[in-house]
């Protein structure tokens, strides 16, 4: 099956400021990531904050362009597609719909505006397809004339959902949409998110830190760890197997009984993973309770798992070859 995105050597650097007097600092926020989206799949991506999710989600978007690597949309070089064409096939849900929408506009001046900025209808048509967006994504026509300080979170998130869905797109670029919402909303939201997906036939990329969100709606999984993916697999597979320590680290965190402790520093150890300095050889290795001497320096390969793979020299088989 042909890809509807294809991601080969994607990465991102940053020039960033250390102070007055220091020299600038590279910081790697996407480091040579290859991925394949498929119609109608939810691809899931998951890992800390700061592992470089939502740079990715925003070099997917064509909204920042990246230091290496292609992105391809269809086949086609994403930087060769005029923008409003990337913008009416992709179009992203943000974790904040406080920011994201213009507390000025009215909600369905909000809703209309990709269809105002791709020229598509006349005012009465776009506020009459604005309304239809409100109500398929469970808000009545009354919030039409509202501002976005009338509503609730959840209701908000449904108005950036309507926006996202007004140019009829294909995919979908989900970037914790649900993270800063009540827990008893969230569950609501991501329930809408399914039934569109599957009413509307489209298709995912879920970014999210929750493991249990991804494991209940993705069908494919990316975990990255400082810029990589370090795991990729079905979610069948990588949640009953996972084989790169660092997505097994993560899996046990998901077992902690108190929601809201995180991850367990007995799993993972202290140190905070820096983009501003990765380690050398395999990045997660000063973190890792299986590293050997060979971790520190040689950085380890993709290795086919079935359903994915896993970058881990205990995966390849080259610890043994060293042994
Ligand atoms: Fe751990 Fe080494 Fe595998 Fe990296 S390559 S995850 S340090 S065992």
């Amino acid at each position: 099956m042909t890809p509807l995105i294809e991601v080969r050597g994607l990465s991102k650097t940053f020039s960033v400021s250390r102070g007055m007097f220091a020299k600038r600092a590279t910081l790697n926020a996407v480091s040579g990531v290859d991925l394949d989206v498929y119609k109608g799949e939810v691809l899931g991506i998951v890992g800390e904050s700061g592992c470089g999710k939502s740079t990715l989600a925003r070099m997917l978007l064509g909204l920042l362009p990246p230091s290496a690597g292609t992105i391809r949309l269809s086949g086609k070089d994403i930087w060769s597609i005029p923008r409003r064409e990337i913008a009416r096939r992709m179009q992203p849900v943000f974790q904040d719909p406080y920011s994201s929408l213009n507390p000025r506009r009215r909600i369905a001046s909000i809703v209309a505006l990709p269809l105002e900025v791709q020229g598509i209808g006349t005012p009465e048509e776009r506020r009459a397809k604005a309304i239809a967006a409100l109500e398929k994504v469970g808000l009545p026509a009354r919030y039409a004339d509202n501002y976005p300080n009338q509503l609730s979170g959840g209701q908000r998130q449904r108005v950036a959902i309507a926006r996202a869905l007004i140019t009829e797109p294909e995919i979908v670029v989900c970037d914790e949409p649900t993270s800063a919402l009540d827990v008893s909303v969230q569950s609501q939201i991501l329930n809408l998110l399914m039934d569109l997906k599957e009413n509307l036939g489209l298709t995912y990329i879920f970014i999210s830190h929750n493991l249990a969100v991804v494991e209940h709606l993705a069908t494919r999984v990316a975990v990255m760890y400082l810029g990589r993916v370090v795991e990729l697999g079905t979610t069948a597979e990588l949640f009953r197997n996972p084989r790169h320590p660092y997505t097994q680290a993560l899996l046990a965190s998901v077992l902690t009984p108190e929601p809201g402790l995180g991850i367990p520093e007995a799993i993972l150890g202290s140190a905070s993973p820096d983009p501003l300095n990765i380690p050398s050889g395999c990045p997660f290795h000063p973190r890792c309770a299986q590293a050997m001497e060979m971790c520190r320096t040689v950085v380890p390969k993709p290795v086919n798992t079935g359903s994915g793979f896993a970058a881990c020299h205990l995966v390849d088989g080259v610890a043994d070859q060293a042994a």
